[in-house]
């Protein structure tokens, strides 16, 4: 799906906290639309019929820390991502796949197990980490956008509901409130760019639906954004009511400009 950078911007102006990651995701968006021609083969070889079983077994359609996949142009993608950051340890770690000391499949299924691979950098620089593993899974993005769009049809007829995503397999960390379906809920999967519908009042981890156990928090007074968590599991999902935002909303963007809330989030013990 083609990208429409300029919305990049007008985030870049709203929220000027984030001006270098944001100028760095728009670097990663323009090199995903450069080459998006060669993103366009199917690495898991994953036949229909497979897929409609895995389905129906409840479990997505690939899942990354055990299945094989072909990985020569998604390491290549990502050898390339690196080079937009100039930071020591993306040019570290481009060196250590180039010379074979590191594998990238091996990172690839580490970071789907782990929201962070410990190993890929080795500091506790925050800002350098969470940047390779993004720029990690958005190595692995058009591939799994790909199945993403090839399946789509197939995960609508089996009612998914659940917090992960059917596709991929990677755990939600968005939800949005339809514009146009009355304030429907959708999950919103950022590895592979699916969306499926859930119900507004239950926590998509555990299943819990049980009122007393479930709440939200907001920041300040930004009905925009808050943040759902559920006492049980003690999971949390940012919520996003895209009726209270006027103009184009990505998705992507968005989960990035709300770190603060995950930050907010995981120090009140949710994970
Ligand atoms: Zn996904
Ligand atoms: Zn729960």
């Amino acid at each position: 799906m083609v990208k429409n950078l300029a919305i990049i911007d007008t985030y870049l102006k709203s929220y000027p906290h984030y001006s270098e990651f944001l100028a760095i995701v728009k670097d990663v968006f323009m090199l995903r639309q450069k080459t998006a021609p060669w993103h366009k083969e199917n690495i898991f070889s994953l036949e229909t019929a497979a897929a409609v079983e895995r389905l129906s077994e409840g479990k997505s359609l690939v899942d990354i820390s055990r299945d094989t996949f072909n990985p020569v142009l998604p390491r290549q993608y990502f050898l390339d991502l690196l080079k937009i950051t100039k930071q020591p340890p993306a040019e570290d770690l481009r060196d250590k796949l180039l010379t074979g000391e590191l594998n990238y499949e091996t990172l690839v299924r580490e970071s789907s197990t782990a929201y962070r691979a410990t190993h890929i950098t080795g500091e506790e620089d925050d800002e350098v980490y969470d940047l390779l593993d993004f720029l990690l899974q958005e190595s692995m993005h058009p591939f799994f956008a790909l199945l993403s769009e090839e399946f789509k049809g197939l995960v609508a007829n089996s009612e998914w509901s659940r917090g992960r995503c059917p596709v991929c397999g990677r755990e939600t960390a968005l939800s949005f409130l339809s514009s146009e379906e009355e304030g429907r809920r959708y999950l919103f999967c950022s590895q592979c760019g699916l969306e499926w519908p859930v119900k507004r009042l239950k926590c998509p981890f555990c299943g819990n639906e049980e009122q007393k156990q479930l709440g939200f928090f907001t920041v300040g007074d930004d009905e925009k954004y808050r943040v759902d968590f559920c006492h049980q599991c003690k999971k949390y999902i940012k919520t996003i009511d895209t009726r209270k935002i006027s103009g184009e909303v990505d998705l992507e963007v968005e989960n990035l400009i709300t770190l603060h809330l995950d930050i907010l989030a995981r120090q009140e013990g949710y994970f």
